[in-house]
């Protein structure tokens, strides 16, 4: 008798759009997806964005993360969470202090050594996703404490992501929008180094 191993995997796809038609396709992409895994008798978690991605994998082990985010490994998440602690403090202070409206109105430059760095700038781009900032730059330091610098952003948002950058109406014909959703709409879409 032929006995299936049961995989534990966690499907992570972005739904990143406001438009209704593309969060339909991502969910279309993602549940899909989770619905192949799951016939082929596999236990599959879905989640929509990192920070529903990082509470999962806090929760339970998976045997595959299946994502279009660049993941760190288990101990860079243990590094992410304590940042996205920090991050979320210092967005939260400035927040009271009515210095920024949103967290995803911040950029952040976070100051940090050893480990703590490479976790970091190993996600390149997509750790503003993951901090939910608008843009978020990672430095380097010889100091062992983390150090975050939360300064609202002076870009306009793009009606898309509703991130707030330099590039939002580069593109004549889509002054709403920043250069990466104009790419991901008519373009080829982003490049993608680790997915
Ligand atoms: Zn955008």
């Amino acid at each position: 008798m032929l006995v299936k191993a049961v995989v534990e995997i966690l499907v992570v796809h972005e739904a990143r759009a406001v438009d209704c038609r593309q969060v339909a396709g991502v969910e279309v992409v993602r549940e899909s997806l989770a619905e192949v895994l799951r016939d082929a008798g596999h236990t599959v978690t879905t989640a929509a964005d990192g920070t529903t991605a990082l509470a999962a994998l806090e929760q339970q082990d998976f045997a595959i993360v299946v994502t279009d985010l660049r993941m760190p490994g288990a101990d860079g998440l243990v590094i992410l969470r304590r940042v996205r602690e920090l991050v979320a403090k210092k967005v939260e202070e400035k927040r009271e202090a009515k210095q920024v409206g949103s967290s995803l109105a911040a950029e952040l430059d976070v100051h940090a050594g050893g480990r703590t760095f490479a976790a970091l700038a190993r996600l390149g781009d997509d750790l503003r996703f993951v901090l939910i900032a608008s843009r978020a730059t990672v430095h380097r330091t010889e100091d062992a404490e983390v150090a975050v610098l939360v300064t609202p952003s002076a870009h306009p948002k793009c009606e898309r992501c509703w991130h707030y950058r330099a590039d939002v109406g580069a593109d004549a014909a889509h002054p709403a929008l920043c250069a990466r959703c104009v790419s991901n709409l008519y373009g080829d879409g982003e490049i993608r180094r680790h997915a």
